[in-house]
């Protein structure tokens, strides 16, 4: 069957990317289509990945007060657990959001094609689903197709024992134990979340440090707290072997010292990375390029080496991240629309990581500003000093801020703490808009709110915290 017209635009896959590049080509003019091969839109963001999980960690931190409470004089007694109705909720929330998409795509004339995407040729997509075959055409395409969960080799996940974020988000029961492998944003957040409901958690990272992408000064502070929270933390730690026995994973690992350690657990969740959807969707017949790890190859306007195939979000190198995926969205449909986009600056990318506590930075780590060149010098404040964060009963963490010191530009900045994921927004903002530590010190932040620790990690560049 083929569709009637040919698209101005045809979008595969109906993610972060995908989604809101369809908006901003209806907002432009464009006839566009999308295609989806999931029988719900939304993508990994929506479905199974940044919304579920938060609204998991947001009901394992509402846990946590509840158990605190009686430190403010609330004695509730021990607080019974129903997970079916907390994943009852995710699901809720999960459903409104994807009927919003679905709406979003209606209302703003987007065709959506429900089934499985190839590229036949130049402007030629066959979407299989239902038992046949729509051909759709189009001048321009988007790849939108996303990543998978990448587990390690030799490690099959069974869904059942060996799980991926995909599984770990819809476990029935609270399991006792599990041992999680890869301490990356998905990784501590999954920590997070179970060790709050009750399970026995062991985490293991190869490298030195736990989010290893984040400032050192914050991955030793979120181990801290992780360890205080009773999970079991090992850092430059390899996985050896994983074997079921009797209904349970005897799981051996090897520690930093080299000590060969040996954990039961009722499940092994690899948070060890993911890899793009670029195969099998017929970019080798166009002849697109990608590198060695499969990642589609794209200039500063998402335009793929083919005219008029571009590519955005998780399939290419940029940050894994939904709001990158979106906004390299826009630049791709503002570039088929022939207006000038601006070129993303991913070096002013927020990243945001909602364990407990949250960790936000966006710009370059003090080791990265110092490897750069950059005579660095650096304010920090703690959220233990701050009326706000005494009253919300939340202390641990800082607002640690990076400065080249000729003219105390703003290279980064790196956050721990509760809360830390909103205020990052006025850091973002702040490098984008290429300010000074100054800057931000003549600028008056209300009291008391946790933004006074952005403002006094400021003065702190200049040693001059009022409460330090
Ligand atoms: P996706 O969201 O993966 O969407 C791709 C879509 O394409 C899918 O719906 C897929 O079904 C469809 N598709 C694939 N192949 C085809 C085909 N051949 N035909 C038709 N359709 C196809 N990012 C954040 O910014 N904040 C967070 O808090 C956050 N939390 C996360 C938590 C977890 C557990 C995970 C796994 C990820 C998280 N991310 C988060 C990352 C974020 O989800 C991704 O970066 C984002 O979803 C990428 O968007 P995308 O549009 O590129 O792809």
């Amino acid at each position: 069957m083929e569709a009637r017209e040919v698209f101005d635009l045809a979008i595969i896959g109906s993610g972060p990317g995908g989604y809101v590049a369809a908006i901003r080509a209806h907002q432009l003019g464009l006839k566009t289509a999308i295609v989806e091969r999931d029988v719900r839109l939304g993508g990994t963001c929506l479905l199974r990945g940044c919304i579920p999980t938060k609204v998991l960690l947001h009901d394992a931190a509402l846990l946590g007060k509840i158990r605190r409470a009686s430190k403010h004089g609330f004695n509730t007694g021990d607080v019974e657990v129903d997970f079916s109705k907390v994943q009852k909720r995710k699901s809720v929330i999960v459903g409104k959001l994807t009927k919003g998409v679905e709406f979003l795509m209606k209302k703003n004339e987007v065709v959506t094609f429900k089934g499985n995407a190839t590229m036949t040729g130049p402007g030629h997509i066959a979407v299989e689903g239902n038992g046949s075959t729509t051909q759709v055409r189009a001048k321009h395409v988007i790849v939108a197709t996303g990543s998978e969960p990448k587990s390690l080799p030799g490690y099959d996940v069974d869904g059942q024992f060996v799980i991926t974020n995909n599984e770990a988000l819809d476990l029935e029961s609270i399991p006792k134990s599990m041992v999680i492998v890869g301490a990356g944003a998905v990784g501590v957040e999954f920590a997070s979340i179970y060790s709050s409901f009750g399970t026995r958690v062991t985490l293991l990272e190869v490298l030195p440090q736990l989010v290893p992408i984040e400032d050192e000064d914050v991955s030793k502070e979120l181990r801290r707290a992780l360890k205080k929270q009773g999970i079991d933390v090992h850092t430059e730690a390899r996985l050896e072997s994983a074997v079921v026995r009797e209904g349970t994973l005897e799981v051996v690992f090897r520690t930093a010292n080299g000590e060969e350690k040996h954990v039961q657990a009722e499940k092994l969740l690899m948070a060890t990375g993911r890899t793009p959807n670029t195969s099998g969707i017929g970019l080798e017949k166009l002849g697109v390029v990608t590198d060695d790890k499969g990642y589609v190859k794209v200039n500063d306007y998402m335009e793929s080496n083919v005219p008029g195939v571009y590519a955005i979000g998780d399939i290419v190198p940029t940050p894994w991240l939904a709001h990158v995926a979106s906004h390299e969205g826009v630049v791709a449909v503002e570039r088929i629309a022939g207006r000038n986009p601006v070129p993303i600056r991913y070096d002013q990318v927020p990243g945001c990581t909602y364990c407990e506590p949250q960790v936000a930075s966006v710009g370059l780590t003090e080791a990265a500003a110092r490897a750069a060149g950059h005579s660095v010098k650096v304010g920090k404040f703690p959220f233990s000093s701050i009326g706000k964060a005494m009253i919300e009963d939340a202390t641990d963490g800082f607002v640690k801020v990076v400065t080249d010191e000729k003219y105390g530009e703003i290279l980064g900045v790196h956050m721990i703490g509760s809360g830390v994921t909103e205020l990052i927004a006025e850091a973002v903002a702040s490098i984008g808009l290429e300010a000074t530590a100054e800057d931000l010190i003549h600028t008056i932040h209300a009291h008391p709110t946790l933004s006074e620790a952005v403002h006094e990690a400021m003065e702190g560049v200049y040693g001059v915290s009022i409460h330090m």
